[in-house]
């Protein structure tokens, strides 16, 4: 085994040296392996996205010979290359240019005059912070001995995934276990169709050449808000369409979410909720007529846009890897099914991150890649999906884990409510940076932590507190006990604890 990973590693250098001197000489493809080799290994990981990548070290690290199959040049997966990472940065950089922009700098002092935007430097930082990072995991490949194969994995055999380059050449990996990692993509719209130039997905709109004038978002769930404020922040008018009744997606509290649209909208996103787009056409002066109606039906109307943004979610990715025969059937989703080790109905073959059931989170996907590949190793295999987080980035954030107050009083558990608002919070104050508030639901007996719901700016680093504290199974009064560093916006956690456990906090 350890002579073929050897006499592989020793080829994919050869042929790294060789792709670096023929790019030089302006050679387009050259794989980074010969035809038909074949190499052995215990864990194939086909896919290489935060799930892949993270088992595939783990793995490694736990003493399997690990190869990792990625399609893409790059490694990283959606996270890194189109989702988390250049989302993140140009959260970030909107949001300095908006505060720099707008009236916020002036009344901290800080007067700035020919305030530009320059376009292409926000998405040149943006790119150096995703080639940064998908590098580095072709660095952590190296140190820890898992072999990169370059080309698209096919199970084609329950030990066997077969590599095939985008010239054709191919790569058999006989391996004791594989794992399936291949992620997901954009869901299309039925009927729109996406060019990534004006009728874009999330990932066009990461890349988009100038600002729009008017952006309609169809979708105001997580991906639809982020990506919708940074553009409203650069300057565009931004229309979000959404069938439900409410923003920020699928498991948020209804009293956050309320809050989190009277904040988004102040800052001036328009939303249209309870309304779906039934269509969209191209015009020959270059805007885009949308269609909407009310989703209960009745009303008709047409939205104009120059820049129309289809983000209505993501769906498994199990195009051509050979599923169907070895027996494996997708469920009616298209998710692939397991069990609670990642197992498949065939026992060599494991699935995890967004190809299975679960949220579609970077995180979810990275820690079932480091408890599957534990299984594998003789290690207990448990994952807690009430304890995983979900944060969205905009600003104030929107962060929570745990149940909602809906979900409590549909389970019929008894629970009581502590809240804390950042308007009471010395250090949000300090910051001029008020909007939003702490709530947590407490079992009404036991006073255990059931759920956080944070809005404010800092709630994606907040939120870790209360993931923590679930998973340890504390009492909204083990927190309230908790010294917490003054001042600090996470006193407004421990404050709603207070609330939740005494009936009242201390500084509100
Ligand atoms: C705009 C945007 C923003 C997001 N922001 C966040 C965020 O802030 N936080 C968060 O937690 N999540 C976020 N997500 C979701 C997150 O990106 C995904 O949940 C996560 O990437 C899933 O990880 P994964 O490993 O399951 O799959 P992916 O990251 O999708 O990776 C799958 C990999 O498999 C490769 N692959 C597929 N098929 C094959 C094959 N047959 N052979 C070889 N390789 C193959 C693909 O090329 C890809 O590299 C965001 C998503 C988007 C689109």
């Amino acid at each position: 085994m350890q002579n073929w990973n050897q006499m592989f590693r020793t080829i994919t250098k050869r042929s790294h040296h060789i792709q670096r001197k023929l790019q030089g000489a302006s050679v387009l493809s050259v794989r980074t392996y010969a035809d038909k080799s074949q190499i052995n290994a215990d864990v194939t990981v086909v896919g290489s996205g935060p799930g892949g990548y993270v088992a595939a070290i783990k793995a490694a690290q736990l003493g399997f010979e690990t190869v990792c199959v990625e399609k893409s040049d790059t490694l990283g997966g959606t996270c890194l290359n189109v989702g988390c990472i250049p989302s993140k940065a140009l959260l970030n950089n909107s949001y300095l240019y908006h505060l720099a922009h707008g009236k916020d700098f002036e009344s901290r002092g800080i007067e700035i005059s020919g305030l530009t935007l320059n376009l292409e430097k926000m998405m040149a930082q943006k790119s150096g912070a995703v080639k940064a990072l998908t590098g580095g995991i072709a660095h952590l490949f190296k140190q820890n001995k898992v072999t990169h194969v370059n080309g698209f994995g096919k199970v084609t055999g329950k030990n066997e995934v077969t590599a095939t380059g985008s010239d054709g050449s191919q790569q058999v990996i006989n391996t004791k276990n594989i794992l399936i990692a291949t992620g997901s993509e954009v869901t299309p719209f039925p009927g729109i169709e996406i060019d990534e130039d004006t009728v874009v997905s999330s990932t066009g709109a990461l890349s988009l050449k100038k600002v729009p004038e008017h952006l309609i978002v169809i979708g105001a769930g997580v991906i639809g808000v982020e990506l919708g404020s940074v553009w409203q922040r650069l300057g565009s008018k931004v229309t979000a369409v959404e069938f439900l009744g409410h923003v920020g997606g699928m498991g948020i509290d209804m009293e956050i979410s309320k809050n989190f649209q009277r904040i988004l909208q102040k800052q001036g996103i328009k939303f249209k909720l309870g309304t779906k787009v039934t269509g969209a056409t191209k015009r020959p002066d270059g805007l885009i007529d949308v269609a909407v109606e009310a989703a209960a039906g009745g009303k008709n109307e047409t939205l104009t846009c120059d820049v129309l943004l289809v983000c209505v979610g993501r769906r498994p990715f199990t195009q051509d890897l050979g599923l169907e025969a070895l027996g494996i059937e997708l469920d009616n989703r298209g998710r692939i099914p397991i069990n609670n080790r990642f197992q498949t109905k065939v026992p060599s073959v494991y699935a995890i991150g967004d190809v299975v059931a679960g949220p579609m989170l970077a995180h979810k996907a990275e820690d079932e890649g480091i408890i599957c590949v534990e299984g594998l190793a003789g290690g207990g295999a448990h994952i807690d999906y009430n304890c995983v987080p979900s944060v969205i980035y905009t600003h104030p954030e929107v962060a929570w884990v745990g149940k909602t107050e809906e979900q409590l009083k549909e389970e019929g558990v008894p629970y009581k409510v502590g809240k804390f608002p950042f308007a009471a919070n010395s250090r949000a104050k300090t910051n001029a940076d008020t909007d939003g508030l702490v709530k947590i639901v407490s079992h009404k007996e036991t006073d255990r932590m059931l759920g956080a719901h944070i809005l404010g700016s800092a709630a994606g680093e907040m939120i870790n507190e209360a993931a923590l504290a679930m998973e340890y199974g504390a009492s909204s009064e083990d927190i309230a006990r908790v010294c917490h560093a003054h001042p600090t916006v996470s006193e407004a956690f421990r404050e709603a604890n207070i609330a939740a456990s005494y009936g009242k906090a201390i500084n509100f």
